[in-house]
């Protein structure tokens, strides 16, 4: 790593716990994952409950006070407000988190979510002020045949597009191949860290190295507290995005781990 960069273990859990279980879930693992990021400056965990339990989980987290604990949401909306029935405004999301998860792979592939709306979201975050999280990654088809790079490559020229400089160094992106997510099969990390390093390089082809350099991307597809290890370890990769494990108290172990 050329650049200091803070790492990021963001918990993406999806449409799991409501309101109820989501406000005890955090209430429990708050006060240990608060202690570990507060002790490691360099590293901050970001959770991201399903919309519905933002406002619960985001009143544990006032009454705990844990800087380096963020809070994010899993999707949002582009348009400020208006008639789109089930759909939530930037500054919604703004009002309690710092962050939002965009593009998400299962938002791509079972909502039809194209690298364009993803760059509008993208845009529309950036505008409220707000962290895009934004996920790229291949399929299992894609990946055997081979079209790895050029898939990752068109989707952070298409989801990335139009940012000016700043913007441009504040962003993280999440690596994320589909064929590992939710498998139990996470890549390995000299595969990951490889597609990292030219997911660093499209990038920097498009805002320079200054920017390149300042955004953190992640690792994301299966990651437990027992494979975390060699992912952080990896000179390429920023921190992971946790799906499964991150509704477990294993996601304090991560973080644990990687701090
Ligand atoms: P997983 O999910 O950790 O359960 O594989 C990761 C993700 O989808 O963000």
């Amino acid at each position: 790593m050329t650049t200091v960069r803070t790492a990021i273990i963001a918990g993406n859990w999806k449409m799991n716990l409501g309101p109820q279980q989501a406000s005890r879930f955090v209430a429990e693992i708050l006060p240990e994952l608060g202690k570990i990021v507060q002790q490691h400056s360099h590293i901050m965990s970001i959770l991201c409950p399903p919309a519905i339990s933002l406002a619960a989980v985001h009143q544990v987290m006032q009454s705990v006070p844990t800087p380096g604990v963020e809070l994010g949401a899993q999707n949002m909306y582009f348009e400020d407000k208006g008639a789109f029935t089930g759909e939530i405004a930037p500054g919604m999301v703004k009002e309690l988190c710092s962050a939002v998860i965009l593009g998400h792979s299962e938002r791509r592939g079972y909502f039809h979510e194209t690298d364009e709306l993803v760059n509008k979201k993208v845009h529309a975050a950036l505008h409220y002020d707000l962290l895009p999280i934004v996920c790229i990654g291949e399929n299992t088809d894609q990946y055997e045949s081979g079209e790895t790079q050029a898939v990752i490559k068109a989707q952070v020229e298409q989801s990335l597009a139009g940012l000016n400089e700043e913007q441009a160094g504040k962003i993280v992106i999440a690596y994320e191949p589909i064929w590992a997510i939710g498998t139990g099969k996470a890549a390995s990390a000299t595969e990951a860290g490889h597609v990292i390093h030219l997911i660093r390089h499209i990038y920097a082809e498009i805002y320079g190295d200054t920017a390149a350099q300042a955004i953190r991307i992640l690792y994301g597809g299966s990651v437990t507290s027992a494979n975390i290890g060699e992912f952080i370890a990896h000179p390429d990769i920023d921190g992971g995005l946790i799906g499964g494990a991150s509704i477990k108290s294993d996601f304090v172990e991560i973080v644990r781990k990687s701090a």
